[in-house]
């Protein structure tokens, strides 16, 4: 059996060392565009903000390595100019001389990515402005910081790629800016959850400039201009990350099925419309296992599983692909943010009759050393408790949580189970009512009937009212230091002998700090007889969504 393999990195590579495992016999042509097989995608921002300083370490393997170990033909420089499916082969141009070439094929992957959007109006290339893809790109970038010395750096978009590369160019000391046509950065969690990231960027001295639609950018000397609809900015340097779109142009050469979004069809088996053509990674449309839809989900994770799949099944085995819940973690400066499955925002689109909690737990026992706050925030399905998605944002242990939800998620088990996860506990790492276990049992009080919630969305409509109290349970301390327009004041452990100046008849809506002690309100509340509302994600979420401008 021979199997060309166009594409050299993540799905590619991984799929062709598979197929090695399986089949000894196989032969295994891997085409590869870049000078570079198997490079780290993910750890190119690091190089470039010398957090990895040895530029061999973006290489994962090297042709002759492949060979040595695996006796995989590797041919960097080869770029796959067309496919002939009805003859099985590909037509191959070699970049260094040229020459053009055919390969035939019994097993075809592709695996060829996905390429940065640009901005329409760059019609010609600047020799400041980038973008970061490859590892090419990002010598590019690296050799003009070092001759040129740019002291002003805007980045346009704001998601992984333009977050992860503020904060690496920041730590060379650069004056960052990023500018985001959204009202929030990362648009993968929610603004509520964005406005703590928001504060944490800001804080490190990086300019946010957000709901700022980049109109054009033009060079002066070796200055860049960069309109916006209001104003116009002078920097020494532009990155773009937009985002990416699926690399289709062979695909739709060769006639492939694609989708709405323009990524290649394939089934659950990673095979394409067009039998022994399998495909995989960014350039591939895959399941969204809570939307249950065919989308894009640019990630190394599935398209490394993705690889794995479509080698078991070129090698003659079934495996299927199980889809995604598009989880993902990132760095941002030393704060994490993780998610997994949906955002509310999304879950509203889609019409989606879904339940929230939110809670600051501490990432570890509070009486062990460094315990950090973790906001987490978890959807689920009213109607069937399905887990909708996670998000988290805090110093450690975040991702770790998020992980553990999305466990539970692909497992499908429904949000009631959170409480009853059995997870490690020793103080230095957690507390014997982890935060999953504790995001459980506010979900099950909710579902009991123990707990009824509001959020920050209601506030404007509630101030307005006149039949309701507004009550903030925080210390006198704390409350004369900042809170919500309309709250009073009653702390939460005088509460009981203060209940005598409530109005029984009209609803009680009840802030704290983080919801913990307004929790504990409500209960106090509804155990007299009335008919009190605990302020989802308290104080400390109001004020972060309120003061992040
Ligand atoms: P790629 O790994 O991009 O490989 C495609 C390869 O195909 C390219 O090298 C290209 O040159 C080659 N190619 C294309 N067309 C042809 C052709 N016609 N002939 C020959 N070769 C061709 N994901 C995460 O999950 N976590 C992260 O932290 C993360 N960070 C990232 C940071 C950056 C800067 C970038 C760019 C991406 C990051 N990603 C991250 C995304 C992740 O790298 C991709 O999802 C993953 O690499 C996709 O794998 P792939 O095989 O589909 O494509």
């Amino acid at each position: 059996m021979k199997v060309v393999i166009i594409g050299g990195v993540a799905g590619g590579a991984t799929a062709a060392t598979r197929i090695r495992r399986l089949d000894e016999k196989a032969e295994i042509i891997i085409f590869e565009k870049s000078k570079y097989v198997s490079y780290a995608n993910c750890g190119l921002p690091y190089y470039i903000g010398d957090e990895i300083k040895d530029k061999r370490n973006l290489t994962l393997a090297s042709p002759e390595g492949l060979w040595n170990r695996y006796r995989i033909k590797v041919k960097i420089n080869h770029e796959v100019i067309d496919i002939d499916s009805f003859n099985k082969k590909v037509i191959v141009k070699n970049l260094k001389d040229n020459s053009v070439f055919e390969e035939t094929y019994d097993k075809l992957l592709l695996s060829p990515g996905a390429k940065p959007i640009t901005l329409n109006f760059l019609d010609k290339p600047l020799n400041n402005v980038f973008t970061l893809r490859t590892v090419e790109d990002t010598f590019k970038i690296k050799e003009y910081i070092n001759f040129s010395n740019p002291k002003k750096v805007a980045i346009i978009g704001g998601g992984f790629i333009g977050v992860e590369m503020a904060e690496n160019l920041h730590s060379l000391g650069i004056q960052v800016s990023i500018i985001q046509k959204d009202n929030q950065l990362l648009k993968v969690v929610d603004r509520d959850i964005a406005s703590f990231i928001h504060h944490h960027i800001r804080s490190k001295g990086v300019n946010i400039l957000l709901n700022s639609f980049v109109k054009s950018i033009t060079n002066n000397d070796s200055q860049l201009i960069v309109e916006l609809e209001n104003k116009k900015l002078e920097f020494d340097m532009v990155i773009i990350s937009i985002g990416v779109i699926p690399d289709n142009i062979l695909a739709k050469k060769a006639n492939l099925a694609l989708g709405d979004n323009g990524g290649i069809k394939v089934d659950s088996r990673m095979q394409t419309s067009i039998p022994d053509i399998y495909a995989v990674g960014d350039a591939v449309e895959i399941t969204h296992n809570i939307l249950n839809k065919k989308m894009l989900i640019s990630l190394a994770g599935p398209a490394n599983k993705q690889a794995r799949v479509a080698a078991d099944n070129i090698c003659g085995l079934n495996s299927e692909y199980k889809g995604s819940l598009s989880s993902s973690v990132i760095k941002v400066f030393d704060m994490t943010v993780a998610v997994t499955g949906i955002t509310e925002e999304v879950a509203k689109t889609n019409n989606i009759n879904y339940e929230k909690v939110f809670l600051s737990p501490f990432s570890h026992a509070t009486y062990y050393p460094n315990a950090s706050v973790i906001s987490l925030k978890v959807l689920y399905e009213k109607d069937t408790h399905k887990i909708l998605g996670a998000q988290a944002v805090g110093y450690e242990g975040v991702e770790k949580r998020i992980d553990v939800i999305a466990a539970v998620m692909m497992a499908n088990g429904d949000a009631m189970i959170l409480k009853d996860l059995d997870l490690t506990y020793a103080p230095p790492y957690s507390s014997a009512k982890d935060p999953v276990n504790m995001a459980g049992f506010i979900i099950d009080n909710i579902e009991n009937g123990l707990v009824k919630q509001f959020s920050f969305d209601d506030i404007d409509y509630l101030i307005e009212k006149d039949n309701v109290i507004l009550l903030d349970t925080r210390t006198e301390n704390e409350y004369m230091m900042g809170h919500a327009k309309g709250f009073i004041n009653i702390p939460l452990d005088e509460l009981r002998n203060k209940l005598y100046l409530l109005d029984k008849n009209k609803k009680i809506y009840v802030m704290c700090q983080s919801g913990l002690r307004s929790y504990l309100a409500t209960r106090i509340l509804m155990e007299n007889g009335f008919d009190a509302y605990n302020f989802i994600g308290g104080y400390r979420l109001y004020s972060s969504i309120i003061n992040d401008n």
